[in-house]
């Protein structure tokens, strides 16, 4: 968060005399108390100051990066997910490609018959599949997918920064979110790269 010079001054002016109440750092800066409300109530927010009634404002100690990654360990998958797009086992290769399509996704995840996690097909694993010559009408997905138990997963109420962390470990797009059935592993959302971006963008417009 860039801060403007009045409200750095106003950093200084606290970290030096405080607790101090709103209109002596008015008085100091010569300027009047209705100036400075939103330069305080901006800080205040943000965390770089605390207030406290009868006392004043005093300073946290917290440097921007540390209010930064407080906020970063707030994110949670479940806040960010999308809609998972899956598809069968026994469906084909061609239908996986079709669905990709239609559901506007990258990744798709496959289920077994009780709608638990088995595999994971990527853009790069149908087309691999599609240019080998083979018959992709009737070839199912089971073939080619990536499956259970080698497929990275979250939970939604795993950190954000966690699962961003494994997409790049690991070199992938997209994260299953799973929930723990009787069955197994069902998918309830989908983590990607674009998820991690928004987050990001929210985080810095905020
Ligand atoms: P692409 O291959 O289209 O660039 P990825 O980088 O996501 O997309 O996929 C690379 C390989 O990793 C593919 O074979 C895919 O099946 C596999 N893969 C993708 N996501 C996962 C995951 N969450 N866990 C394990 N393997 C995955």
């Amino acid at each position: 968060m860039d801060l403007s010079e009045r409200q750095e001054k106003i950093i200084e002016i606290v970290k030096e005399n405080g607790p101090i109440t709103g209109e002596k750092i008015a008085e100091q800066l010569h300027l009047s108390r209705a100036t400075l409300r939103p330069d305080l109530a901006i800080l205040t927010m943000a965390g770089f100051l605390d207030a406290r009634p009868r006392v004043g404002y005093f300073y946290t100690g917290k440097t921007g990066s540390e209010l930064l990654t407080e906020k970063v360990k707030q994110l949670k998958v479940r806040h960010f997910q999308s809609v998972p797009v899956v598809v069968k086992e026994s469906d084909t290769v061609y239908d996986a490609v079709s669905a990709m399509f239609l559901g506007d996704v990258g990744t798709l995840f496959v289920v077994n018959d009780v709608n638990c996690l088995s595999g994971v097909l990527s853009r790069k694993d149908l087309l691999r599949t599609s240019i080998g010559n083979q018959d992709i009408n009737s070839l199912p997905v089971h073939i080619t997918m990536t499956r259970m138990p080698n497929i990275t997963i979250c939970k939604p109420d795993d950190l954000l920064i966690e699962s961003a962390k494994l997409l790049i470990d690991r070199q992938i797009d997209s994260l299953p979110v799973v929930k723990d059935t009787a069955d197994g592993l069902q998918p309830v959302g989908r983590i990607t790269k674009t998820n991690i971006t928004k987050a990001f963008v929210e985080l810095i417009l905020e």
